[in-house]
């Protein structure tokens, strides 16, 4: 019965990340500060008066293009998938996140940075149970162009299946990814699978006066022969592997450890976060060791790293 239970970590210490904002091109510094149970993941705006707080929650999630953004009256967090992502895929539950500026650093696209480190500073196991969201019946949101699906898990394991799909002469090419949810599953297969855009898209950014720092160096831009421009693919399959490690950026959102399988067809950001909201009002959580038979069957790695 204790394997089922997870209890909530931390950081040992202070990690720090710079870098520069994708949209923005500002020069932005994050720092991943230690705290306490039960208080969940949560930016502060140490650039704004007062310090401003912003939940980590899809109640604060507003809609920006190609980005996950959280605002409160008072404060805004901009393209913040990917931080969450190293958190969310390491296991940590509570973090204050000190950024002064609205965007995180988009580094090389992907979770790298963030995880190592995260991974450098060190993570403690504290005294409190992490949450958990067990999906006991299948759920489905958007449409038939996109969507995501949860159904239960009989093995007890997460899963997060992405598929990718824009069509047949796509300058990115059908791909699809199953990922089983844990730190080291995560750390080996995605935290270093990077963000992607297609050359006209690029062009598109460009021209609207976006993302002028950036170069194909810094993410993955797909010419029309579906191969990246000055870049090399980690993985045939980086693209929906990113688009995975999306995903667990996004359904950090929850606070809690999900168990399910959880199979996205051409999902982003916004039906992401909108699958979190419906999984949060249609699953019971669950945050002790003390559960029914009839959950038995769900068993949990509790793994500190
Ligand atoms: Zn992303």
């Amino acid at each position: 019965m204790s394997e089922m239970v997870r209890m909530q970590h931390t950081l040992a210490q202070t990690a720090v990340v710079e870098g520069f904002g994708f949209w923005t091109g500002q020069d932005i510094r994050v720092e991943f500060h230690p705290a306490h149970a039960n208080a969940g993941l949560f930016f502060v705006r140490i650039d704004l008066p007062g310090l401003p707080i912003i939940p980590v929650s899809p109640n604060f999630q507003i809609i920006k293009p190609r980005q996950t953004s959280l605002a409160t009256d008072d404060a805004q967090v901009d393209m913040v998938e990917h931080l969450l992502a190293a958190l969310h895929g390491l296991e940590i539950d509570n973090c204050e996140i000190r950024v002064n500026a609205p965007e995180m650093p988009g580094m090389d696209g992907s979770s790298q940075a963030f995880t190592a480190a995260i991974l450098k500073a060190g993570i403690i196991t504290q005294s409190a149970i992490r949450q958990k969201r067990i999906v006991y019946k299948t759920l489905r949101v958007g449409d038939d162009e996109h969507w995501i699906e949860a159904k239960p898990s009989y093995n007890g394991r997460t899963t997060f299946v992405y598929h990718l799909d824009y069509g047949d002469n796509n300058a990115i090419p059908q791909q699809s990814y199953r990922f089983i949810v844990n730190p080291e599953n995560f750390i080996l297969q995605l935290m270093s699978c990077r963000t992607f855009l297609t050359k006209k898209e690029a062009e598109q950014l460009l021209a609207a006066g976006l993302c002028s720092r950036v170069s194909p160096h810094d993410v993955l831009v797909f010419d029309e022969n579906q191969q990246p421009i000055d870049n090399t693919l980690l993985y045939a399959d980086e693209c929906a592997r990113h688009k995975t490690l999306d995903m667990v950026g996004d359904f950090s959102l929850g606070a809690c450890d999900w168990v399910g399988e959880f199979t996205a067809y051409r999902s982003g950001h916004h039906l992401n976060v909108e699958c979190v909201r419906e999984l949060l009002k249609k699953t019971v959580c669950i945050e002790s060791n003390v559960v029914s038979s009839h959950t038995n069957t769900f068993r949990v790695a509790s793994k500190a790293i």
